[in-house]
């Protein structure tokens, strides 16, 4: 008889965000019409910018015009978006060429669709609290994953060491949820480990523009990375593009394993798997990485990181314990007087109308941590702040 897969049955309920929305509405449902302070989505709330906006519009005209109509778009993306994303990796020193960009219809749907490339019998090494797709997407592939605690003693940033055995690595810097962010030389470990193995890092970037200081946004940054990374980047939280749907995957030339290079495979996947992005979203794609289009975005970042100012000078004042919040959109806190992560997201839901994410969530050792997000609105994070400085003071 017919097997379905059978690391669908190793799959836990995943009861983070089911869990957030049933407290909601239960509270709504004691309490109808109340507002609520949301600091616990991962979702943009800003509209996309005026030049993605135009670029979108003129797309749609080209497709009504009999002359600028666009059928099935090249598998691995536009050329013209594959060189604007290539230019902006150049235009600061890192030498990624058009033909080793890929463009996606997200980073999701890429982490998932990446795992094509390796065998079952590969190992993942996830390091925890972590963004809960990368651990879903190998339990149902059937992957065996090896588990790196990231804690208060590294500072949310583990390192290598030499008794660790794991073929694919994932990094996410800026990190959800931690909001913590790998140095060169934290990289640098990183990248000579999977060299000297023969692993291959999955090297996540969604949160890279959030990036102020000097701290590495790409891992093509590293030398020697370009025989070991697949970087993984999205417009979602960079340009507002969460419902648009657009990302990018930078698979170098020089990535071969066993022989076998990872970039043809990958090409050879996409042309079997995908016919391409739509040309609508490509064109607004671009308009990202025009001038014009990166000022527009950075307008709607700085707001963002205001919002994470607010939030982190108000754990300062109660002085609660957090990570994250400067060159990433997340903080990651301490919950106060020991309290664990859902009884802590009660507390804010009850007392003050606040709803965070329970770091529990996010892996066993996020349990007593609590995510806050930038992304909400700037005025009900001022209350929010000004709510929990009030509550927890
Ligand atoms: N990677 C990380 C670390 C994320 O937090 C998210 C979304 O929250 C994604 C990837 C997914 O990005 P996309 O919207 O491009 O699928």
């Amino acid at each position: 008889m017919l097997q379905p897969k059978a690391g669908y049955q190793n799959l836990k309920d995943s009861y983070l965000f089911f869990g957030i929305s049933r407290k909601i509405e239960a509270y709504l449902n004691d309490y109808p019409g109340a507002h609520l302070y949301r600091m616990g989505i991962g979702d943009v709330s800003l509209p996309l910018c005026d030049a993605v906006i135009r670029a979108l519009h003129q797309a749609v005209d080209d497709q009504a015009s009999r002359d600028r109509f666009h059928g099935y778009m090249p598998e691995c993306g536009a050329p013209f978006l594959r060189e604007a994303i290539a230019r902006f990796y150049q235009d600061r020193n890192i030498p990624v060429l058009a033909d080793e960009v890929f463009v996606s219809s997200g980073a999701s749907d890429e982490l998932g669709d990446l795992l094509d490339l390796f065998e079952v019998s590969s190992t993942a090494l996830i390091m925890e609290p972590a963004y809960p797709a990368y651990v879903d997407a190998n339990i149902m592939a059937g992957r065996k994953i090896v588990y790196l605690t990231a804690g208060p003693e590294n500072d949310f940033l583990p390192l290598p060491d030499d008794r660790l055995q794991a073929d694919l690595i994932y990094i996410c810097s800026p990190n959800n949820p931690t909001g913590a962010v790998c140095s060169r030389a934290h990289l640098q470990a990183w990248v000579d480990w999977a060299n000297d193995r023969g692993a291959v890092i999955f090297f996540d970037a969604a949160y890279e523009a959030f990036v102020t200081e000097d701290l590495p946004r790409s891992i093509f940054e590293i030398p020697g990375a370009e025989s070991c990374a697949i970087e993984i980047c999205s417009l979602s939280k960079t340009a507002g593009f969460t419902g648009t749907r657009l990302g990018y995957t930078v698979i170098p030339r020089k990535l071969v394993r066993r022989g076998m290079n990872l970039r043809e495979m990958w090409i050879r996947n996409r042309t079997t798997k995908t016919n391409g992005v739509s040309y609508i979203l490509q064109r607004g794609g671009a308009a990202v990485f025009t001038p014009e289009g990166q000022e527009q975005i950075r307008r709607n970042i700085r707001i963002y990181q205001e919002n994470a100012r607010v939030m982190t000078e108000a754990l300062a004042r109660i002085g609660i314990r957090f990570w994250g919040g400067t060159n990433a959109p997340y903080i990651w806190m301490q919950c106060p007087d020991g309290i664990k992560s859902w009884p802590f997201f009660d507390l804010l839901l009850s007392r003050i109308q606040v709803i965070g994410t329970p770091g529990v969530g996010f892996g066993a050792c996020g349990e007593g941590y609590f995510r806050l997000s930038s992304f909400g609105d700037p005025e009900d994070t001022k209350e929010a702040a000004r709510r929990l400085v009030e509550l927890l003071c």
